[in-house]
């Protein structure tokens, strides 16, 4: 029984000191950076710059030496909104915004009633003759045909109908201009045969040369602070779908912003610094054709060739299938050494790698020949994608064990120079 209690005891206490060595503060990051307030950190009512402010502060909070006169690095670039009504039925029936339809973002202000035409892509109904009798202003086509790209002539828009065991997914990139039609998506089952009318009012915004920024600072390297390890993650996220639709993003990507907060959190403690810098970058517009990083990218306050690595963190909510890394294939050498050390210290079932992909905000890097990786966590335990679904209920599955794998290897490897093998 003594025996028995000393050793809940030494478990206990090997529990306590594991939490002591490494206070992460994931969770209550991802709560915040989430939370309905930073209204999905998009552009509408400015949601970004509030998480904007808050990830500078913290920056301050923990001495983050800026690069410049501030952490702020602007860039422009101009972007549709939908910051009021957000309003669809079908008949009288009115359905729920971003959980059974979205509007793209492209779509135009509406305000009115129009007629519902359901219909196959290669119908009479996209004949000159049919037109000509029946007309179609004031219709919508609804189609399953998810080949067809815009609405045929006449029409005043296109809603795409997808199978309810799909995910409904919005995206802010179409966002960039303002088309004559309205398009969307919905379930398929929430319309019937004999559904005549649809009702749609929106007001589209569009913000002409707005002013975003990235968040960057540094903790300076003791011995040769000129040669740097490069961390970003994107705070933005897709805002608002009208007033009241919030994607708060839990997932993508407060969980990879979290991260880089606590690796800059361990670095920037005295006893943790090491002899090169380490630098952080919050990325805006991400989810806009990587707008931020590829102003950074492009703007870069260090010389391209003394940064040894950039780690971009993209979506660390899960793990329990381990880690999937964007562009590792090119760099053999660099995922070796990731693979010894999660070997020694068993962190992750595995470590995926993926060739180079336009997919997150290392692109812009390996543009400039710097070796570049994309880092997300893979596991079925959580699939909210680009819905309001995506909250900040994450379920952080392998989240400090993906810690614990990128302290060691860049305490380890982060001043190395990595070569490319040979073509
Ligand atoms: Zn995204």
């Amino acid at each position: 029984m003594k025996g028995k209690l000393i050793s809940v005891l030494i478990f206990l206490s090997m529990c306590l000191s594991i939490q002591a060595q490494y206070p992460l503060q994931g969770r209550s990051f991802i709560r915040t950076l989430a939370d309905t307030s930073f209204l999905g950190r998009g552009y509408a009512y400015r949601g970004d710059l509030k998480a904007a402010a808050w990830i500078e502060n913290y920056y301050k909070k923990i001495n983050l030496t800026s690069l410049g006169d501030s952490y702020r690095h602007p860039f422009t670039f101009s972007v549709n909104t939908f910051p009021k009504r957000m309003l669809m039925q079908i008949n009288q029936h009115t359905l729920n915004p971003g959980l059974e339809y979205i509007i793209y973002l492209s779509s135009p202000s509406t305000d009115g009633k129009y007629r519902i035409i359901t219909d196959p892509a290669d119908s009479i109904h996209t004949k000159k003759s049919y037109l000509k009798k029946h007309g179609y202003s004031g219709s919508i086509l609804f189609t399953t045909n998810l080949t067809i790209t815009s609405p045929p002539a006449g029409f005043n828009g296109i809603i795409w109908l997808i199978p309810p065991s799909d995910p409904l997914i919005w995206r802010v990139s179409d966002g960039t201009i303002i088309n004559k039609w309205i398009s969307g998506k919905m379930y398929s089952n929430l319309i019937a045969p004999s559904d005549s009318t649809v009702t749609l009012a929106f007001d589209s915004e569009y913000l002409k040369n707005l002013e975003a920024v990235n968040i960057a600072g540094y903790i300076p390297g003791k011995t040769n602070p000129e040669k740097l390890v490069l961390i970003g993650a994107h705070y933005d996220h897709l805002g608002l779908m009208g007033r009241k639709t919030v994607y708060p993003g839990g997932q993508d990507n407060a969980s990879g912003v979290a991260m880089m907060l606590d690796l800059a959190t361990f670095f920037s403690k005295n006893e943790n610094r090491l002899p090169f810098s380490i630098g952080f970058v919050a990325f805006s517009a991400e989810e806009m054709h990587l707008f931020g990083s590829a102003a950074f990218a492009q703007n870069l306050p260090w010389n391209a060739s003394d940064i040894n690595l950039v780690l971009n963190l993209d979506m660390m909510c899960t793990g329990s299938d381990g880690i999937m890394v964007v562009n590792g294939k090119e760099w053999p050498e660099m995922i070796a050494d990731f693979n010894k050390i999660n070997t020694r210290e068993s962190y992750l079932k595995e470590i995926k790698i993926r060739p180079n992909a336009q997919n997150s905000d290392h692109f812009p890097f390996t543009q400039l020949g710097i070796p570049a990786i994309f880092f997300y966590t893979i596991g079925d335990e959580y699939t909210f994608y680009h819905t309001p679904k995506d909250t900040y209920n994450v379920p952080l599955t392998k989240y400090n064990e993906v810690f614990l794998l990128l302290r060691d290897f860049i305490n380890s490897c982060g001043d190395k120079t990595y070569r490319q093998p040979k073509q």
